[in-house]
């Protein structure tokens, strides 16, 4: 009962929110939902541990190395892709399930799987979040003090390439003051 990637770009809208690990676009995300219970959400599948407080199911679907390959050969994922060391993916069908009943879907994914739906999904409205400066984007990822320092290290070299392709994207919104940035995703959303 999947719909096709064609049926649904006539029906709800896709966003894709992209953008360096550490810009706060998780947050961004939380917020967003708090004012607009009506966006879908879709939590994506990974294979990375679950940092203290995640909730499986709600956070992600935390899944083994080897359910994530079975995943990807059954092609059960919109996109894919690695990520510092873990695998992270967007769940096809209740996606495409969620536009095709009209609903305005919003995805929070890093560089490769947001370029995968750009391919894909030509119509999708495409938002890249930029830190003010990758010095304090570089704090930001340190103050989040589960991960490892080898984990930081992966992060700061990949937020460095990610930076370089936000021009790719229809918008570019400047993480500063969070209120402004969060006023100005829900402007582009639902202008
Ligand atoms: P974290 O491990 O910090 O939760 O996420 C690492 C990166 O993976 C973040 O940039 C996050 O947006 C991204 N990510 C989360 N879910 C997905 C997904 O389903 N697909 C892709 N491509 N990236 C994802």
């Amino acid at each position: 009962s999947s719909a096709t990637t064609e049926e649904c770009l006539h029906l709800g809208k896709l966003v894709v929110l992209t953008g360096p690990s550490g810009v706060g676009k998780g947050t961004l995300m939380r917020s967003l939902l708090e004012r607009h219970p009506e966006l879908y959400y879709s939590v994506s599948v990974t294979t990375r541990s679950p940092r203290p407080g995640e909730i499986d199911g709600k956070s992600y679907y935390f899944i083994s190395g080897s359910k994530f390959e079975q995943l990807v050969a059954e092609d059960e994922f919109l996109e894919w892709a690695e990520f510092a060391g873990n695998y992270y993916g967007t769940p096809r069908e209740t996606v495409l399930n969620q536009i095709n009943s009209g609903k305005l879907v919003v995805l929070e994914i890093e560089l490769e799987g947001a370029r995968q739906i750009r391919a894909s999904f030509p119509s999708a409205l495409s938002v890249f979040i930029l830190p003010p400066s990758f010095d304090e984007l570089e704090k930001r990822i340190r103050s989040r003090a589960q991960d490892s320092e080898e984990a930081i290290a992966r992060r700061l070299i990949r937020a460095h390439e990610e930076i370089q392709a936000a021009d790719e994207f229809d918008i570019q919104i400047v993480n500063d003051d969070f209120e402004t940035a969060l006023n100005e995703i829900e402007a582009v959303l639902f202008k």
